[in-house]
């Protein structure tokens, strides 16, 4: 069964993700769709999917905490609240644009770990790795595997090359073989690729071996792309 995932990132406001959400849900209600769909909407618009039932609403990001003095974070009291029990850790750019290192990383890992949430983890390496080659590009993603327990039971990957997110250029299909292959003979858990994902695409990178379906950011935000790509995962 593929995982399908929507990365709103900071798009969208509450009267668009209600609208979205509204719209994915019907679709998915009225066909029998067996993917595992996510969508992780904007901390302020996590707590209208009351009507939502036939896929998981996840946050994009929280902090290590139940709550505190924390400026500009949310914690496991406002997740609650909102029956969330989902979380994205380790994207990409948390770690290079906000600056996320790995050992905050880890402690947010193992504190959402420990309360039982589905973790989507996110790896990927940029461009300067990935021109050096394989051997380098596997060295760099299994550095972001210190501090997480890759045995947890609630674990999804994701692999997502910084190059290519957002880009519009995703990784060949060769490329996804060849990491994905890697990871999944150390790690077994279902893993998914992220990186310039669309409904042209991801009907071949989702047959790829050991691809368990799709991270998608900017072509997941227009709800008629994000059904189709949905209709197009295999
Ligand atoms: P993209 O983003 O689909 O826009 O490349 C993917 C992601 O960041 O999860």
């Amino acid at each position: 069964m593929p995982i399908i995932a929507s990365n709103f990132k900071t798009n969208h406001t509450r009267k668009s993700t209600a609208i979205f959400v509204n719209e994915v849900n019907d679709y998915l209600k009225e066909k029998n769709i067996l993917s595992e769909v996510y969508v992780f909407p904007t901390a302020t618009s996590l707590d209208i999917f009351d009507t939502v039932s036939n896929f998981i609403i996840g946050t994009q990001n929280a902090y290590a905490t139940a709550s505190g003095s924390f400026t500009g974070e949310i914690g496991t009291v406002q997740l609650d609240e909102f029956e969330i029990k989902t979380i994205l850790i380790g994207h990409s750019e948390r770690r290079h644009i906000l600056g996320e290192t790995q050992n905050v990383i880890a402690q947010k890992y193992e504190f959402y770990k420990n309360l039982g949430y589905k973790i989507i983890y996110c790896i990927g390496e940029p461009l300067e790795i990935k021109q050096k080659g394989i051997k380098s590009t596997l060295e760099y993603i299994y550095e972001q595997f210190i501090g997480i327990d890759i045995n947890y039971e609630n674990l999804i990957l994701a692999y997502e090359p910084v190059w290519a997110i957002g880009t519009g250029v995703s990784a060949t299909n060769n490329d996804i073989e060849n990491v994905h292959n890697a990871i999944k003979e150390k790690i077994n858990k279902p893993l998914l690729y992220g990186g310039s994902v669309k409904s042209e695409n991801v009907r071949e990178i989702s047959q790829i071996p050991n691809v368990d379906g799709v991270l998608i950011g900017t072509a997941s935000w227009k709800v008629e792309e994000f059904i189709k790509i949905i209709e197009n995962t295999k």
